[in-house]
């Protein structure tokens, strides 16, 4: 009787463990939602990047529309009259500040440039990402769901087989589980354990015909069956 419980409890926890596993694949596929995440965040610091430059770019031209003007003025001064060495001074400055700012407005040009390019491609693999996200989601999230589902039924069973174990007995087979990882069972074949190779005694054998026998290999210590048909014979 015990041993029939174990058995189905083993198969239980092999099938379990099975969709454990299957559980976790399928976790790491939703790793899909978080590279489109980061996606979507590398969109949103880069268009912020972006804008900040293009502030840049503004302050520069509007300091170089400055430059020119007050450039032009002087330029006027020293047509119209005779040459002040001070305004002759000031002319090289701003022209050299001309130059200087022309090279940077062209450089901040060339850098937005840059950046509309990246935006322009992360905001192509974000469609991307996120159109394929779209299409995977809900298949995902279903058969997350059943799994949640089958888990929770086989749960359920698993406690209401536990509970027809006497305590002690269902102590055992927990610890035998870990013990084995997953194999606190071993089937009698051959006169041997099938789990250690132990060739087992004929008291085994006397003990395995009495009622609800629970008996343990010697060597490894599973608790051994026989199976049906072979106990039949
Ligand atoms: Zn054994």
């Amino acid at each position: 009787m015990r041993v029939q419980v174990f058995t189905q409890l083993q198969h239980i926890d092999q099938q379990l463990s099975a969709l454990a596993q299957e559980r976790d694949a399928l976790l790491a596929a939703f790793r899909e939602r978080d590279a489109l995440r980061e996606l979507r965040n590398a969109r949103r610091d880069l268009a912020s990047n972006l804008k900040e430059e293009r502030g840049h770019s503004s302050d520069l031209q509007w300091e170089l529309d400055d430059v020119e003007l007050r450039l032009r003025t002087l330029n006027e001064q020293e047509r119209d009259g005779p040459t002040d060495p001070l305004v002759a001074r000031e002319l090289v400055l701003l022209r050299e500040r001309a130059a200087q700012l022309e090279e940077h407005v062209l450089t901040q040009l060339e850098r937005i440039g840059e950046l509309e390019q990246q935006l322009r491609d992360i905001e192509q693999h974000v469609e991307q990402a996120a159109s394929a996200w779209a299409e995977h989601e809900p298949q995902l999230q279903s058969q997350l769901d059943q799994l949640g589902h089958d888990l929770e039924a086989l749960q359920t069973r698993r406690q209401i087989l536990a509970h027809q174990l006497p305590e002690n007995a269902l102590e055992l087979y927990d610890d035998l589980q870990r013990r084995h990882r997953g194999t606190a069972l071993a089937l009698i074949r051959n006169r041997q354990c099938s789990a250690c190779r132990a060739r087992l005694p004929a008291a085994v054998f006397d003990l395995l015909n009495t009622p609800d026998p629970l008996v343990r290999c010697p060597r490894c210590g599973r608790v051994l069956y026989i199976e049906a048909e072979t106990a039949a014979d």
